[in-house]
């Protein structure tokens, strides 16, 4: 009776701390998130680990998405890509991102 999709048992309430949550509870959060300004986010390669500034990967634009890579090993660690269905946004090649607190107001 276990399946990736299943919803959980009790969807309000008795959950415990560090329950797992689906992606509307994380939404607010990623929504303020990426509304700053990304090119002051420093993002580390989930392949060779390496830091870079977000404006310093490499980017590959005019393919099916936008495709950002690791500048040390190749490795790709962000995409996005706009289809009817949405916009997909793949993080799976990085293993963080840092977002620098902003100076305030230019
Ligand atoms: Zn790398």
């Amino acid at each position: 009776m276990s399946s990736d999709y299943s919803p959980p048992a009790t969807p309000h309430g008795g959950a415990d701390s560090g329950a797992v949550l689906d992606g509307n509870a994380a939404a607010g959060d990623f929504a303020g998130i990426l509304a700053s300004d990304p090119t002051t986010v420093m993002v580390r390669c989930g392949s060779c680990g390496a830091t870079q500034a977000f404006g310093q990967l490499s980017a590959y634009l005019g393919g099916p998405g936008t495709v950002l890579r690791c500048r040390r090993c190749e490795a790709m660690v962000a995409r996005v890509a706009r289809t009817p269905r949405g916009t997909w946004l793949d993080l799976s090649g990085s293993s963080s991102w840092l977002f620098l607190p902003t100076p305030g107001p230019a």
